[in-house]
């Protein structure tokens, strides 16, 4: 019998839970939400919408969309610059390495018009593996490559082999192990509090997901991540996968997501968010409705995934960006507060995601 918990928990009203089409979020969501405030518009909109941590990559996508760029290479080009930069620890160079030490990293884009798509998995020493995710929709008849197989594909295109490894991710990690168990041969870690810019290593995942519209109504969206830190070698989150991590549908939008991969690719999420929206909901309607149901599956999880508390209630972080072709953009977070990044073709900045449960 499926166990569920008291409707109370929900901050959505019973028409969210209830309602086949149509939900309803209560004020207090209403007042966080800002995609819906840009209006529906016909087309001639360029929006670009990411992850907390794509600031950079919005403004640049923007940028490059201005000029003529197609808003794939748009948003590649802006989730470069965070796959660039050691100081984010969640993607790329910098990236929080596996349980054995060693960065690897997941990657997926799709484009609109043609629905194709592609990605990479696992792949190490790459720092840009959004970029040869492209290169596997454009350059091969397949979808996804992992591993080794992802690595000789990117150096027979002329990528360069680098050591992803920080010495800030290699410290991060090394704390890790040190205090993993007393019933290894590691010794307690030396330092006993990392020091304040070390503090945020500790950390367990991140990602940035970017999603784009030109003028032209064309959609197109990435996804690029070091994982889950200090996961099982060979670990592949939701990122590279398809309706897990990212999904794009030129006759509807473009949904992606961060959070703790197993949830999502359990339950086909991105693609979820889109389908939603292709019934008419609002893109954060649906990426509630998207979030609601997760909740309500997680229930069903093993417990000793640790994925809910005693209540039933999500314990794992998940959020839900969305795009749809008029220009109506979301963030939307599984619990408490969460921001996210827009650029809506005047002005680019943080703004609140609307949230399932209350911190
Ligand atoms: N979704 C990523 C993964 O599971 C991690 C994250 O976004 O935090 O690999």
């Amino acid at each position: 019998m499926r166990v569920r918990c008291s409707r109370r928990d929900f901050l959505l009203t019973g028409a969210v839970l209830g309602a086949a089409t149509f939900i309803a979020p209560r004020e207090e969501l209403r007042g966080q939400t800002t995609g819906t405030a840009v209006g529906p518009k016909p087309a001639g909109v360029v929006r670009a919408v990411s992850s907390a941590n794509g600031l950079r990559a919005t403004d640049r996508a923007m940028e490059l969309m201005r000029q003529g760029t197609d808003p794939l290479d748009a948003v590649i080009a802006g989730v470069n610059i965070v796959e660039d930069d050691p100081n984010d620890m969640s993607v790329g160079y910098g990236g929080l390495p596996n349980e054995d030490g060693i960065v690897e990293l997941d990657a997926s884009v799709m484009y609109g018009p043609t629905a194709a798509s592609g990605a990479v998995a696992a792949i190490r020493n790459i720092k840009n593996p959004s970029r040869v995710a492209k290169l596997v929709m454009d350059r091969t008849k397949h979808c996804l490559l992992v591993g080794n197989g992802a690595l000789k594909f990117a150096l027979a295109h002329g990528f360069k082999k680098e050591n992803l490894l920080t010495d800030k991710a290699r410290e991060a990690w090394l704390k890790w192990k040190e205090t993993m168990s007393d019933q290894d041969n590691w010794l307690p870690a030396q330092i006993k509090k990392l020091p304040e810019d070390l503090q945020p290593v500790m950390m367990t995942h991140g990602t940035i997901n970017c999603l784009a519209i030109n003028e032209a109504g064309v959609l197109a969206g990435v996804t690029t991540t070091s994982g889950l830190s200090y996961k099982l070698a060979g670990r592949v989150g939701d990122s590279p996968i398809i309706g897990a991590g990212l999904y794009v549908d030129n006759e509807i939008g473009a949904a992606g997501s961060t959070g703790v991969g197993e949830a999502n690719i359990r339950t086909c999420a991105s693609f979820q968010v889109v389908e939603f929206m292709g019934q008419g909901l609002s893109p954060e309607q649906a990426c509630l409705k998207t979030l609601e149901r997760i909740a309500d599956k997680a229930r069903r999880w093993p417990k000793s995934l640790g994925l809910t508390d005693a209540g039933g209630r999500p314990t794992f972080g998940l959020n839900f960006y969305a795009l749809n072709r008029k220009g109506e953009f979301a963030g939307a977070t599984m619990t408490g507060r969460s921001t996210y990044a827009v650029h809506d073709g005047q002005k680019n900045g943080l703004r609140d995601c609307a949230f399932l449960f209350k911190a």
